[in-house]
């Protein structure tokens, strides 16, 4: 990739900026994970989405922008730098949308994207269950066939933002007789449906920003398959690769995270014991910038993501715990009080757990990149 921005691309990004200065909000809003910090977040979405910049890579019959991938990263580390909220729909919009835009049928695209675009539709992930976490081929929700569509019975848990959500994705097993990975239906399901109960789950702040859901003979139409019945896993796999290997965690984010490091570490007057790992985190962040536009490069000319994903997500998580580590060392017991950061860090311990946890991935890259045999399961 050439890294000397084009004109075209330069305008691109001065664009957002400017626009990003004048409208983030000077106060941070409240935490997405409190019903009025959602509700804040989804007005800032609808605001971002008014400006066409909720979706910058979208085609701009949805909402976006026709971005290249290289603008939208671009976007992501203007968004970041300029201290704007958190997205509050980004399970949709990084997630399900990319693959609505591989495995959707036009009707899918047209009803649900634009809604998403303006966080009028707020999507939750609904993959893991009580007895399926990493080893998610042995869910046991079900989803049996009735007229005109699907009726759903299981129980999800772990899913964020399912509080507050107007909409969850997940798996479900279609095919009673099958076993793992074979059988299973991908399914979008509305919260407000009859037969669902959502109930909260507080997280170590005590505020309720993960939910279990229960599904008790819930109907979804047919128009709520994404791909074939039964082909439920291939179409996961899109999902995954991008949760881990691109759209959910841009560099941006950590390329903000590093210079805010290198500031602290300033103001605390250059704390030498904790210089290494300073510069350690600054280089990672533009690190994994390169590797990201690597990432793009090979997409854009046709390549698909892969179990490489799986890589980029073991450097982006294990990054982010490192990065809030030194800034605690930084700020010593002051750290209690210096709210973002301890927050951060907090939040930086679920990386190696969401998504997949490190052991999963680590295994992914043994058999599947290093063609190393199998592990016992
Ligand atoms: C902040 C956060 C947000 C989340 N959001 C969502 C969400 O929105 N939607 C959703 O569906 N889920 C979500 N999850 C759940 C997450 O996907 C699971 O926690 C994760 O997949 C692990 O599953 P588990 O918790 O059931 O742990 P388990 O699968 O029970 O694993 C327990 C431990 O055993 C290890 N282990 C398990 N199997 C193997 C193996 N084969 N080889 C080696 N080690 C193994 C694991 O690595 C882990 O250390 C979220 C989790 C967190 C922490």
């Amino acid at each position: 990739m050439d890294l000397d921005l084009d004109e075209r691309t330069l305008a691109f990004r001065d664009e957002a900026r400017t626009w990003l200065a004048a409208n983030v909000p000077a106060q941070p809003l409240k935490s997405f994970d409190t019903a009025e910090g959602f509700a804040q977040h989804r007005v800032w979405e609808s605001r971002l989405a008014d400006a066409r910049w909720s979706v910058v890579s979208w085609p701009r019959e949805f909402g976006g922008r026709d971005a290249s991938l290289l603008e939208w990263v671009l976007f992501e580390e203007e968004y970041y730098a300029a201290g704007a909220p958190l997205r509050v729909n980004q399970n949709g919009i990084f997630m399900l949308a990319p693959t609505l835009f591989s495995h959707g049928t036009e009707e899918q695209q047209r009803r649900i994207l634009p809604k998403m675009a303006r966080s009028e539709e707020v999507w939750a992930q609904a993959w893991s269950e009580p007895e399926a976490g990493s080893d998610i081929a042995a869910l046991r929700s079900t989803a049996t066939r009735c007229d005109g569509g699907w009726r759903v019975s299981g129980q999800k848990t772990w899913s964020s933002r399912a509080t507050f959500a107007d909409r969850a994705f997940g798996l479900f097993r279609s095919d009673p007789d099958s076993v793992r990975h074979k059988g299973l239906t991908y399914l979008m399901v509305d919260l407000r449906s009859e037969g669902v109960t959502v109930r909260p789950i507080p997280q170590l702040d005590g505020e309720p920003g993960f939910a279990e859901i229960f599904f008790d003979d819930v109907f979804v139409p047919d128009e709520d398959v994404i791909g074939s019945p039964g082909e439920g896993w291939r179409v996961a796999m899109t999902t995954a690769n991008n949760e881990r290997g691109l759209s959910l965690r841009s560099p941006g984010r950590f390329l903000a995270a590093a210079d805010r490091l290198v500031s602290l570490w300033h103001d605390a007057g250059r704390p030498a014991h904790t210089a290494d790992r300073v510069a350690d985190a600054w280089i990672g962040a533009r690190a994994y910038q390169l590797y990201t536009l690597g990432t793009v490069t090979r997409l854009s000319d046709g390549a698909e993501l892969g179990p490489e994903s799986s890589v980029n997500k073991l450097f982006w998580s294990h990054l982010d715990v490192a990065l809030h580590e030194t800034a605690l060392d930084i700020l010593g017991p002051d750290a209690e009080l210096q709210g973002s950061w301890s927050d951060g860090w907090l939040f930086s311990l679920a990386g190696p757990i969401y998504g997949g946890t490190d052991q999963i991935q680590r295994s992914i890259v043994a058999e599947r990149l290093l063609g190393l045999p199998k592990g016992a399961r």
